[in-house]
């Protein structure tokens, strides 16, 4: 079984299981992603057909580590491996599962009430309903703690007036959740089923993305939006809450960067060993080789930080700023890793068909969304210092 790139053989320490599911997801990746996927790139257009697969395989992978109401109810190693190797195959597919899986599911089953949760889990476990997660607004990114979006209470609705931005799967979304402030001040996450039929609620995609250009991203404004008070979440009480659930998407994203950069590093290493020059394959370079041992370094770092990330997750020991520093860490190294994968492969680097394109930009995503390079460096800093430098 062909496990990819691994010289410090962490997958030794796989069960028997993790090592099934990670076959499973890979055989997905080579058989279904890859053959595909780059003229749904080319058009940025997103690949239903092939996402709708993800809610049919023999292992479910649909709500990650949440237990119950038809969630996977993976364990935190298994569910870091899923987004690696969703994100050696494609970054958008890889960014829908995100959102889909971690920031709209995972919201629910941390935030929700019982009644909540048996609502909805259920399917969007089996993809019958696809989520979406507002936080982001034109003038609120880094800061969205403070976002403008108002939730006021009119009987038994609040109406929502706001503008949302870079809303990924909002325009396929048959649930999204808004994130707004209700006239107390008190943050609140509100759930919207069946977006594009409800009045007052407008989407528009946003276009000339260059990276996860086959995910849909979209600008979203609300204008007295009427939602029943019933489908405002029970446990989210302030700001706190929403980051006590950005911080299990961001370990996932530091799993989703590891698995790109690691897509690289086999990619540019097939291509050196197979590439002439001068009569010669170029990885019998120097030049290419300090290149290949460059990136092969920092995927082992990205590697080991995510399996021990793992361990402290799945013992329930690990932090905002543990989190913060493995997504830091992996984002920077993952763009470093697909440049040089790109110079490697020449020319024919800034070819899609060669996939390193696709990974090369969807990394320049990858270290802005889920807070940004800078904000996770904040948030280390505040942790080592004790001191916040946000402003
Ligand atoms: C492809 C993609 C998908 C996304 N999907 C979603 C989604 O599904 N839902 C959602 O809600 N959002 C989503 N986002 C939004 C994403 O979370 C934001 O882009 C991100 O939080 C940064 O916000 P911003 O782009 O407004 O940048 P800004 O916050 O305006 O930042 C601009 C620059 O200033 C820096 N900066 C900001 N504050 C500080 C500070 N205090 N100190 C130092 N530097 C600072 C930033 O690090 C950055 O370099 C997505 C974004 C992208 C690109």
């Amino acid at each position: 079984m062909n496990l990819g790139f691994d010289f410090y053989r962490l997958n030794d320490r796989l069960t028997e299981a993790q090592r099934d599911l990670r076959q499973q997801i890979r055989h997905f990746v080579e058989q279904i992603v890859w053959p595909h996927i780059n003229p749904y790139w080319e058009r940025a257009e997103f690949p239903r057909e092939i996402v709708m697969q993800l809610g049919t395989l023999p292992i479910p992978i649909m709500g990650g580590m949440l237990h119950g109401y038809g969630c996977a109810g993976l364990d935190a190693l298994s569910a870091g491996l899923v987004r690696y190797e969703l994100a050696r195959g494609d970054g958008s597919i890889g960014t829908f599962y995100g959102v889909h899986s971690g920031l709209a599911m995972g919201t629910i089953g941390l935030l929700g009430s019982e009644e909540q949760k048996a609502r909805w889990l259920p399917a969007m476990a089996r993809l019958e309903m696809i989520g979406a997660f507002g936080l982001t607004e034109p003038l609120r990114g880094s800061d969205a703690g403070h976002v403008l979006t108002t939730a006021r209470r009119e009987g038994d609705v609040y109406v929502l007036n706001g503008v949302k931005r870079w809303i990924g799967n909002a325009a396929i979304a048959d649930l999204l959740i808004i994130w707004a402030r209700d006239e107390n001040g008190r943050f609140g996450g509100f759930i919207i089923e069946h977006p594009q039929q409800t009045p007052g609620l407008t989407i528009h995609n946003i276009t000339g993305k260059i990276a996860k250009r086959a995910v849909l991203n979209a600008e979203i404004t609300l204008e007295n939006v009427p939602v029943p008070a019933a489908n405002r979440l029970t446990n989210c009480h302030s700001f706190r809450d929403v980051t006590r659930v950005l911080t299990f998407t961001r370990y996932s994203v530091a799993w989703e960067a590891a698995g790109l950069a690691a897509a690289c590093l086999e990619l540019a290493l097939d291509y050196a060993r197979n590439r002439e020059q001068f009569g010669q394959p170029i990885a019998s370079f120097q030049l290419i080789q300090q290149k290949l041992v460059e990136m092969a370094a920092a995927v082992t770092e990205m590697q080991c930080l995510c399996f021990r990330l793992a361990e402290l997750m799945e013992n329930n020991q690990m932090d905002e700023s543990m989190v913060a520093l493995a997504k830091y860490t992996n984002a920077r190294k993952a763009r470093q890793v697909a440049g040089l994968a790109r110079e490697i492969l020449g020319g024919n680097g800034i070819l899609i068909d060669n996939h390193i394109a696709r990974h090369l930009t969807d990394a320049e995503a990858i270290y802005t969304y889920e807070g940004t390079n800078e904000i996770n460096l904040l948030i280390v800093g505040r942790a080592l210092t004790g001191i916040g430098a946000f402003v």
